[in-house]
């Protein structure tokens, strides 16, 4: 037998509802918010996320799965969705649409990590990217996009943490005191902060070794180094936030994990899923856009985890709705097989979700396998039924019978 990849998972029939339950609802809170799909390649040249995402990050410099194709050229499994969709936006020109544009996916993406609940190899992302103004007001609608994509899945208790990680400018100071204070720590941190220090010092903070994560809560605050106009943004923000009613708690410790973000960077957690606790995050890439060769393009974005926002769904006994079909066609004995198909077909016609027996089985086992099925209803055939084209039709659920004309199949269980 060949198994499945270490930290990839299939998603079952039986389970499959569950996403489709999902992102139907992520469907449509995206176009409540005006936003419409995009849909880039799997995998990229590997450029674009050195270059994005930075090659400082875990991401980059661990998590990759990058490869030579059989030209020669350096490919990546996408290991998230903002840098493809960036990349698209330039190579498209999507700004010569009226601008702002607010895209989202729903995307697998891949990183070499240590598999565990609530993190996999290949995972799945709902994505927003929102293209085209600084304004706080962009940072607003975003999070609160992300806040109502939650509410639409049921999860109303994920708690929004919100910061500041300022503009190239204000991080070129931050970034000097981080280097003063972590250089009478670094003798006690892990090998990678010891190469970044030098190299990159803000990923300092996100490293997940215990004892670099000690040493990094008691690191200078990013907050106390923004400039005005940095200051003024995240001001204003959380006076909108405050004004909209969506909770939140600012938190110095959050500085997210990808080179790209500047200003606004926000996470929703629980702790209802140990380690994993990060359902979504996000945050404002005002100089990524260019820094792929477009122009300069305020923007703003977030992404969720799909199987974490699953976990806590079915944790909280979500109603993932029912799955199954109208009618279950039963053959009272094996010739009749192809007459119950063609009843079948005819009801598919109409819209009526149906199937039938094919494989000869007795009447008690067909009943059987309708109940598995989730049928709503059973018709059972007979040549008496063929000669009057009369039937019965049987509510599983509870029994109960009514009697109808062969050709009103369709239109009694559409009348219940
Ligand atoms: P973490 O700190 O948990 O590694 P991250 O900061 O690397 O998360 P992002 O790059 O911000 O994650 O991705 C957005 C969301 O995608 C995360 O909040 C999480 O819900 C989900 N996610 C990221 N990596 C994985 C993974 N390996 N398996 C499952 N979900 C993931
Ligand atoms: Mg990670």
């Amino acid at each position: 037998m060949i198994n499945i990849p270490k930290g990839t998972k299939d998603v079952l029939p039986g389970e499959s509802h569950k996403w489709q339950y999902a992102e139907g609802k992520l469907r449509k809170v995206a176009a409540l918010y005006n936003a419409r799909e995009i849909r880039t390649p799997t995998f990229e040249h590997t450029e674009l996320f050195v270059r994005s995402i930075g090659d400082e990050t875990d991401v980059v410099s661990k998590e990759m799965y990058t490869f030579e194709d059989k030209g020669g050229r350096s490919i990546t499994l996408r290991p998230e969705g903002t840098a493809p969709v960036a990349r698209s936006y330039v190579e498209n020109a999507l700004d010569s649409l009226s601008l702002p544009l607010k895209t989202y996916y729903l995307i697998s993406a891949f990183r070499y990590e240590r598999p565990q609940a609530g993190r996999l190899r290949e995972f799945h992302q709902f994505g927003v990217e929102i293209y085209g103004a600084t304004s706080p007001y962009l940072d607003l609608d975003c999070i609160s996009f992300a806040y109502d994509a939650l509410r639409a899945l049921g999860l109303d208790n994920v708690r929004l943490k919100l910061n500041s990680i300022g503009c190239s400018d204000c991080r070129k100071k931050y970034v000097e005191a981080l280097r003063t204070y972590f250089a009478d720590h670094l003798e006690d941190m892990c090998g990678t902060c010891k190469e970044r220090y030098g190299r990159n010092a803000l990923r300092l903070l996100d490293c997940k070794n215990p004892e670099c994560k000690k040493i990094a809560e008691g690191a200078p605050v990013i907050l106390d180094y923004l400039c005005d106009d940095c200051k003024a943004h995240h001001e204003k923000l959380c006076g909108l936030l405050d004004a909209s009613g969506i909770p939140y708690e600012v938190d110095a410790g959050i500085v997210r994990g990808l080179d790209y973000y500047t200003r606004t960077v926000f996470e929703f957690v629980t702790d209802e899923l140990g380690a994993q606790g990060t359902v979504l995050g996000g945050g404002r890439y005002d100089d990524l856009v260019q820094s792929i060769g477009g122009k300069p393009t305020g923007c703003v974005g977030f992404a969720m985890g799909m199987e974490r926002a699953l976990m806590l769904m079915e944790k909280h006994g979500v109603d993932f709705g029912r799955t199954g079909i109208d009618v279950f066609v039963i053959s009272q004995s094996p010739e009749l097989e192809g007459a119950c198909m063609a009843i079948v077909s005819d009801l598919r016609k109409e819209g009526i979700s149906a199937d039938t027996e094919m494989t000869g089985r007795s009447m008690k086992a067909q009943f059987k396998y309708a109940d598995k099925q989730n049928a709503a209803y059973a018709v059972v055939i007979g040549g008496n039924e063929l000669e009057t084209q009369r039937v019965k039709i049987k509510r599983l659920s509870d029994g109960k019978e009514e009697e109808c004309g062969m050709n009103e199949i369709a239109a009694r269980i559409k009348e219940n």
